[in-house]
Parts: C-alpha cells; structure tokens; sequence
C-alpha cells in the first residue's frame, strides 16, 4: 500500500528487518510516521511488516552495491511521493583481536567501509533533494545515523569496524554543518545492544554486566526509544548521543 503525495511524513530505515533497526521502524510507526522497511533479502518478513503496519512498504536492495543503493532511495521517493526522514542503520562487523593486523585484510576494510560508511553517504547524497522538498522551517528533515561507542572510545570488535563508525560520526558532523538548517544530522552511538550481529559478542556482554553503570546491555526497543526522541527533536543538530548505559564513564 502506498501514499504517493500524503501530508503523513515518511521514514525510510534501512536494515529494518532484524534488530536495532526493525526496533527504529516499528516505532516510528507507532509515532505516526509512513515508514518504508529495507533489508538485504528478506522476502517472507515482507508480508508480515506489510500487514501489521497499513501504508508502509518494503524494498529490498544491497547497500554494497551503489547501484542499488541510489535505486532504493528512488523507490521510496516514487512510491511515497516525499521522504522525511533517513535513518542509516544497515551494518556489518567482523570480530578480530586489536592485536592481529594481519587478519584484517584490504578487503575486509573495503567491505566493512562499503556497507558502514559509503552506503549512508551514498543515501544521504541521493535523499538530498527529496529531503530539502519536505523540509520545513518549523519541522525540519532529519537523517539519523546508527553508529557505535566503538566510534568514540579505543575499543569494539575490531580495528576496521570501530574506524568505519569513526568515520561516520564525522561525518554526521560535518554534514550538520553543510545541511543545515532544512536537513538535521545526528547519530546514536549504541554500547552493546541484544541484536543478532551481537550475539557472538560474549566478552562485551559480560562487560556491559559487570562494568557499566545499568549493569546490562541495551534491548533494540531502547535505542529506538532514543531515536524517536532524536527525530522529534526539532533543534538538535551534528549530536552523537552514546547509549552505552554509562559504561564511558568508567
Ligand atoms: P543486525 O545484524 O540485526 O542488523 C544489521 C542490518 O543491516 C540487517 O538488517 C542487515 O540486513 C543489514 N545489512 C547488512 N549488510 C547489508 C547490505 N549489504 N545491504 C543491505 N542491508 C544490509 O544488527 P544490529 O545490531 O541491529 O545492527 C544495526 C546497527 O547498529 C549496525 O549499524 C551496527 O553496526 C550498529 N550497532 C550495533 C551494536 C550491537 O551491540 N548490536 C552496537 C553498536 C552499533
């Protein structure tokens, strides 16, 4: 179902089938919000989404591909007739000890950067248009960038994977700055977070249990939390909000 040329604003989340992301969108459904889901390929959770949230839609495309990514953006836009809202969630990990260099090949960096860093701008680059046209003064439009803790802090699963979110978190700011005042750019640095991309990642959440202030890991549903008080923060701007339950102040 489509609502080509509604006044209803429309959010696009990529990677929104599983964890963080289908949190983000399921919740700024309930907020009001159109929202188009995006994965990589998950065909049978089409139908379901499509069901329990009336006026959304689905795209599957492979943010790798640049391709695909600017076609995705072109979906949405066609099918919605505006987009109000970008949240850049898709990513990809590898785990490798700091120490091991040479496990972190070239092409480990390529792909980690193709999908955490050159997928979002590619996004962003493409939605600009459309995300100048919905913009108002008094609501502007807001792209939301899902990087890490791992971006700010000498820590996370691996060297290239912390660099991809340190870039990003730049680049959030930097695009603050060049967008404003009709596109608004923030980011979420999530600490560890219950998710199927976390669930080999034991050592953190036995830190996150013994060492941070909530003395747990955050659920998807309290970053989504987050993200819906980002979007309807009208005034933020260039922020990178951490949502590690306190764990950088220890
Ligand atoms: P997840 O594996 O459930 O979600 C990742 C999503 O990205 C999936 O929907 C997947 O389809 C999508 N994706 C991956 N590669 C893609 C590609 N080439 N094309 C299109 N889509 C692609 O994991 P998650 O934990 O929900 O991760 C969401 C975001 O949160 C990621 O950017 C991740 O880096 C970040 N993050 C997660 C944690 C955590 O502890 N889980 C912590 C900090 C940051």
């Amino acid at each position: 179902m489509t609502e080509k040329g509604s006044e209803k604003r429309v959010a696009l989340v990529t990677g929104s089938t599983s964890g963080i992301g289908m949190a983000i969108a399921t919740r700024l459904a309930k907020d009001g919000f159109t929202v188009a889901f995006h994965s990589r390929s998950s065909v049978l959770v089409r139908q379901s989404l499509a069901a329990a949230h009336p006026g959304s839609s689905y795209v599957q495309a492979d943010l790798s591909d640049q391709s695909q990514s600017r076609n995705l953006i072109a979906v949405v836009v066609s099918r919605h007739g505006r987009l109000d809202i970008l949240v850049n969630n898709a990513g990809i990990s590898a785990t490798i000890p700091h120490t091991s260099l040479k496990e972190a090949s070239p092409e480990l960096w390529r792909s980690l950067y193709e999908v955490n860093v050159i997928a979002p701008w590619t996004l962003i680059a493409e939605a600009e248009v459309a995300l100048r046209q919905s913009s108002r003064p008094e609501c502007p439009s807001c792209i939301l960038n899902i990087s890490s803790h791992a971006g700010m802090r000498l820590k996370g699963a691996s060297i290239p994977y912390a660099a991809t979110k340190a870039a990003l978190n730049h680049m959030t700011k930097l695009l603050a700055l060049s967008l404003a005042p009709q596109i608004r750019v923030n980011a979420i640095a999530p600490g560890f977070v219950d998710t199927p991309m976390s669930q080999a990642w034991t050592a953190a959440q036995k830190l996150w249990t013994e060492r941070s202030p909530m003395g747990r890991g955050a659920q998807p549903e309290e970053i989504a939390q987050l993200a819906s008080l980002l979007v309807a923060s009208h005034y933020l701007t260039g922020e990178i909000i951490i949502a590690d339950g306190g764990l950088n102040l220890t």
